[in-house]
């Protein structure tokens, strides 16, 4: 708490607009969890603070799906589908999506265009009949009670308005509003750290012939000039893919921390300045270091994204909270809303380390529990995506786009579900949720055959 403060007069705020489900943030568990509400046929808002959708996957430049498959016995599948395949489904309408490409030899990703997959978000949403409020930051709550969330506040160029809704859902990556509303949360591991974020960009003008592989070459190359004294780079394990054009690459390479080294806070105003100065200086850094690698001499900084790319911020405590054993061991959960096929993947300092369920002896996913969606104590509110109720090291898996898809099309289902029975989401009938869930298509693990092809 600063030592000094203003104090504001209290006001009436302009009513926005009345809602059965209002979503706040558009990445992917956002997305998904408006279109499911919408799907179900209520009057669901989607509120976001940029004038686009697709979260850190278009406004921190991720270009790649990660999590939407498994490595199941040796044998890769799409084990995310739903609402998801209808949004891949759109961006490769739009020439926007790339063929899914091998990591570590273990588990495929899948990149994409950003522009592709903002139009393919609008159009899915348009779609389904959900209402958009762009340019709208989430400020503030006004609660009816300790237990029940009445209006989010927020913030717009027209000024200061209020949403209400039946049910809430928090797909801000932050919890800013299971935070606003009183919900208990984690931030990092307890610690002090968490994820380290990361600036990304894109170049172009690459030589595709020349460059050919450089993904396999660039960390021995970086070894070699780090060892030469030539260069310094703030991480190993730096990601250099092509997009879909073969001349322009992205560049996963950064790492932001604060002066003492811990991560920078992605909650803080002051690290995430520093980490946005900080982060386009690594990008001219790291741009200098791949000039250096054949094929790359010609190329350009095309894009530095709108902001830095924040992986942890806080974790809202729910019913239960997936774990990095969970994740490792390919849990089962009798409350099995989807599934996760992505390793751990901790950014540590100066590293990224991954860690794979046992392959090919495993099934390579683990299920993902309804309660980790029901934070304690709030009754009209879930939680979806990568501020959902995991502990630090199952939310380096789950917090990838994959499992944030199938979190938030089960949240938006769920609520939908919930006002039909006039109950709170975490007294739905958890069975009726699965039912609707494999009825939209969505893969839960437990009895179904996992899906064919990629
Ligand atoms: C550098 C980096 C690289 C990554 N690489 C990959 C990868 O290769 N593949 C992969 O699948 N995942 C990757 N991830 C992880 C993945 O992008 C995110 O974890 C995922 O997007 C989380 O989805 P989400 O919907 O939970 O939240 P987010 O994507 O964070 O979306 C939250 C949305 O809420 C909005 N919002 C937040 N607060 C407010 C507010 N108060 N008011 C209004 N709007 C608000 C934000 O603008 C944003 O649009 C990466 C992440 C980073 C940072």
């Amino acid at each position: 708490m600063p030592s000094h403060t203003i104090e504001e007069p209290a006001r009436h705020v302009p009513l926005y607009g009345e809602y059965e489900v209002a979503v706040l943030g558009g990445g992917p568990a956002g997305i998904a969890a408006a279109v499911a509400a919408a799907r179900a046929g209520r009057r669901a808002l989607l509120i976001e603070r940029y004038g686009f959708l697709g979260g850190m996957g278009t406004a921190a430049g991720v270009t790649n799906f990660c999590g939407l498959h498994a490595n199941v016995h040796g044998q890769m599948h799409r084990v995310v589908q739903g609402v998801a395949s209808d949004l891949l489904a759109r961006i490769d309408r739009l020439g926007g999506l790339n063929a899914p490409h091998l990591i570590l030899g273990k588990i495929l990703a899948q990149a994409y265009d950003t522009a592709a997959y903002k139009i393919a978000a609008d159009d899915l949403l348009g779609t389904h009949k959900v209402e958009i409020l762009f340019h709208a930051l989430g400020a503030g709550v006004v609660m009816h009670d300790m237990r029940r969330i009445k209006a989010l506040m927020v913030e717009t160029k027209a000024g200061r308005r209020a949403v209400t809704a039946d049910i809430f859902i928090d797909c801000s990556g932050d919890g800013d509003l299971a935070a606003w509303a009183g919900a208990r949360y984690e931030v990092g591991d307890n610690q002090g750290s968490m994820l380290y974020p990361s600036m990304m960009f894109r170049l172009n003008n690459i030589d595709p012939d020349r460059a050919g592989e450089a993904w396999r070459t660039i960390p021995a190359l970086m070894e070699k000039a780090q060892a030469a004294g030539t260069h310094r780079f703030p991480r190993k394990g730096a990601i250099v893919r092509p997009q879909r054009s073969q001349i322009e690459w992205r560049v996963n390479f950064t790492q932001l921390a604060r002066e003492d080294g811990s991560a920078i806070n992605g909650l803080e105003p002051e690290d995430l300045t520093r980490g946005e100065i900080e982060g386009r200086r690594q990008a001219v850094d790291a741009f200098n270091f791949l000039r250096t690698v054949p094929g790359f001499e010609k190329s350009y900084i095309v894009d530095l994204p709108p902001q830095l790319g924040i992986r942890e911020t806080r974790r809202v405590i729910g019913g239960y909270m997936l774990s990095g054993e969970d994740v490792l061991g390919c849990a089962s959960f009798d409350d099995s809303i989807g599934v996760n096929g992505w390793p751990m993947e901790t950014h540590v300092a100066g590293d990224v380390v991954f860690k794979f369920p046992p392959i090919p002896e495993s099934r390579g996913f683990n299920e993902l529990p309804y309660r980790m969606l029901i934070p304690e104590a709030i009754d009209n509110l879930l939680v979806a995506g990568r501020c959902a109720s995991m502990t630090h090291n199952g939310q380096s898996a789950a917090r990838v786009s994959g499992a944030c898809f199938a979190m938030g099309e089960a949240a938006g289902t769920a609520a939908a579900l919930a006002l039909d029975g006039n109950a709170a989401p975490r007294d739905i009938a958890v069975g009726k949720l699965q039912d609707r869930l494999k009825g939209q298509g969505a893969f839960l693990g437990r009895d179904q055959q996992v899906p064919e092809g990629l």
